[in-house]
């Protein structure tokens, strides 16, 4: 089966849209001349405009100085009309690790990348603000009803925004989850001994489709520039009839679209926790 992403996005999109709320706005600070970037940011105007919500972008170039960002987000963080902020990584200027993921206020981070909203979903069972990506496989794997309690579920790739988080949905879900990245070895004997793989690695024809068990499911998390500028996962379908033995998210198409409309959702929830935040003072 075809695990498409169109359905499940617009389906997100219209239970928003059914909520009772006024036109948001999120702030994007915006690595100028990145072509990925401009599209991403192109992307987020479009589906940002299906909640009747506003961008506000800071553009971030190499002469942008460190204390002018640092001023910005501050900005953004104290002013009650913005009620989201997403930093595209990675921006042309060093900014220092420890301050990206402290100074977001938690109640705005669309992102979930915060230490804050990080350590509580990492050591509680609460799925407060959690990163776009890593929630959207989870709900495309729930939405066509792919069972998870018991399952061995394969993660490949341990970024802090999609590998690692979807490692914890996994748990939480009563998988039995593993996580691979760079210096994992056999990774064949551990697909082939999966029920769920989501690659997240950012490589091309890194899983090919021949070695995953019957039945199995595939998540393909990654996008790769191909070299007539068509974009592809990391997932290599060999042949098309495959999608009679396994389950697999095409890309596009799949975790991309949906990571689009969680975004929006963790927009709203950032907007309901400001907003419940004021009421109870
Ligand atoms: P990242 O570069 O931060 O992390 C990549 C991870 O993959 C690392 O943990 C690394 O150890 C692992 N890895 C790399 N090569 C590997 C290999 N040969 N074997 C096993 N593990 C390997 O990237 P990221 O931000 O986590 O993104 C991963 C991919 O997902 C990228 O292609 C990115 O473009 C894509 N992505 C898609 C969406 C979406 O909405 N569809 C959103 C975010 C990221």
């Amino acid at each position: 089966m075809l695990l498409k992403g169109k359905e499940l996005a617009d389906k997100i999109v219209k239970k928003l849209q059914n909520e009772n709320f006024p036109p948001l706005t999120l702030a994007v600070f915006h690595p100028v001349g990145d072509g990925a970037a401009e599209s991403y940011l192109k992307m987020k105007e479009r589906w940002l405009k299906k909640i009747n919500a506003a961008i506000r972008v800071y553009p971030v170039s190499q002469s942008t100085p460190l204390v002018k960002f640092y001023e910005q987000l501050e900005e953004v963080n104290n002013d009650p009309s913005v009620h989201g902020i997403m930093v595209e990584l990675p921006l042309p200027i060093e900014v220092n690790y420890w301050n990206l993921h402290t100074k977001i206020k938690p109640k705005k981070d669309v992102d979930g990348i915060t230490f804050h909203n990080q350590g509580e979903f990492f050591a509680t069972i609460t799925e407060k603000i959690v990163p776009c990506t890593s929630v959207a496989s989870i709900r495309l794997l729930e939405h066509y009803d792919i069972p998870m309690v018991g399952k061995h579920a394969f993660v490949i790739g341990r970024s802090n925004i999609v590998g690692l988080p979807l490692f914890k949905l996994f748990l939480n879900r009563n998988a039995t989850p593993t996580i691979a990245h760079r210096h994992t070895f056999d990774m064949k004997t551990l697909v082939k001994n999966s029920d769920i793989i989501a690659i997240a690695a950012g490589k091309k024809d890194l899983i090919n489709s021949s070695d995953v068990k019957d039945g199995a499911t595939v998540i393909d998390i990654g996008i790769n520039m191909k070299d007539d500028g068509s974009i592809c996962g990391d997932f290599n379908v060999t042949s098309e009839s495959e999608k009679e033995r396994i389950n697999y998210s095409p890309v596009p198409g799949g975790v991309g679209v949906v990571t689009n409309a969680v975004m929006l959702e963790n927009l709203y929830k950032c907007y309901k926790m400001q907003h419940l935040a004021s009421q109870s003072r």
